[in-house]
């Protein structure tokens, strides 16, 4: 469905002619660059879930919206249904955009307060000819499929709850009839009960739609519950990747395992990992080397300036750390 082939990212500020002009000549310093991402391959299969794990401003929301087709990356290539998405023109590019939706964190920012669900619902396969029947009974079926009732269609979204909300956000993003879903925390928002329902109905779609989903969050106990395979993010890189179960039972990368040891538990006793200790550094200047050398208790010294490579060490299952070397050597 999709492949991301050394995906890089990087926002900053572009300096004018004069900023230029002194930059060139080391009398001015070169606008800070923010390292979303950094040469990011990964792969989703058709029907596939995978779940992106990370903390706050390690790069996935910006992995999503390459992924979902809003956003272009700085290097690499994006492959939709195998073709290269840059050459994509026309009516292609038209539904390779329709094809990929993304449902966002906050789904009261995400709907347009002064339109009717049913006009958010109905906006965009109006203005793409997709309602070809009655207008009413094609919002009344997504909605229905979001498990929202048709018969407050006519409200407005501050009068819903966050779940609510929610339901009308996925509504819209299934009235395009897409095949793949981008999540971007979409149950971040939620109280715990309703983010239960919420996976169950994705879970229900899937099996219903046909669909794929890319489910972006900080919460690895959320992605247990929805996803096949788990990518791990740590500050624009993928640093573990490997089938959910895998990455329960055998977390190999320092950085999974103290995620892990965050996962609330239900029965006391000892933990298998150390928490989490330390900040995430600034994407502005990340730590040379293995970006996360300054929080992990295995650091040496060849972590300080070398980047581990991410290779595969069992199958389907791939980490990027310098002590996997030092184990196979
Ligand atoms: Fe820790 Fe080094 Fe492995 Fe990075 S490469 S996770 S610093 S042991």
């Amino acid at each position: 469905m999709l492949e991301l082939r050394s995906v890089s990212r990087r926002f900053g500020s572009r300096p004018d002619l004069a900023a230029r002009i002194a930059i060139a000549l080391g009398a001015a310093k070169p606008p800070p660059v923010v390292h979303a991402l950094d040469k990011v391959s990964l792969s989703i299969e058709k029907g596939e879930v995978l779940g992106l794990v990370g903390e706050s401003g390690c790069g996935k929301s910006t992995l999503g919206r390459i992924a979902a087709g809003i956003l272009p990356p700085s290097d690499g290539q994006v492959l939709w249904k195998g073709e290269d998405r840059s050459g994509l023109h026309g009516k292609r590019l038209r539904d390779a955009d329709l094809q990929a939706q993304m449902i966002f964190q906050n789904p009261m920012a995400a709907l347009n307060p002064r339109m009717t669900v049913e006009g958010l619902v109905s906006e965009a396969p109006k203005i793409h000819g997709m309602m070809a029947g009655d207008k009413g009974t094609y919002v009344d079926d997504y909605l229905r499929k979001a498990g929202f009732d048709p018969a407050m269609k006519r409200r407005l979204p501050h009068q819903f709850s966050g779940g609510q909300r929610a339901r009308v956000n996925i509504a819209r993003a299934l009235a395009v009839q897409p095949d793949f879903l981008v999540c971007d925390e979409s149950v971040a928002a939620l109280d715990v009960s309703i983010q239960a329902q919420i996976l169950n109905l994705f879970m229900d779609l899937r099996a219903q739609l046909d669909l794929t989903y890319l489910f972006v969050s900080h919460d690895l106990g959320v992605v247990e519950h929805i996803s096949d395979r788990v990518a791990i993010m740590y500050l624009g890189r993928i640093v573990e990747e490997a089938p959910v179960a895998e990455v329960f039972a055998r977390p190999n990368h320092p950085y999974t395992q103290q995620l892990l040891a965050e996962v609330p538990r239900i029965r006391p006793g000892k933990r298998r990992f150390a928490a989490m200790k330390g900040e995430l550094p600034s994407p502005l200047a990340p730590p040379p080397g293995c970006h996360f050398h300054p929080r992990c208790p295995f650091a040496h010294d060849r972590c300080r300036h070398e980047v581990p490579e991410r290779r595969e060490i069992a199958p389907g299952h791939s980490s990027a750390c310098h002590l996997n070397d030092q184990q196979a050597a």
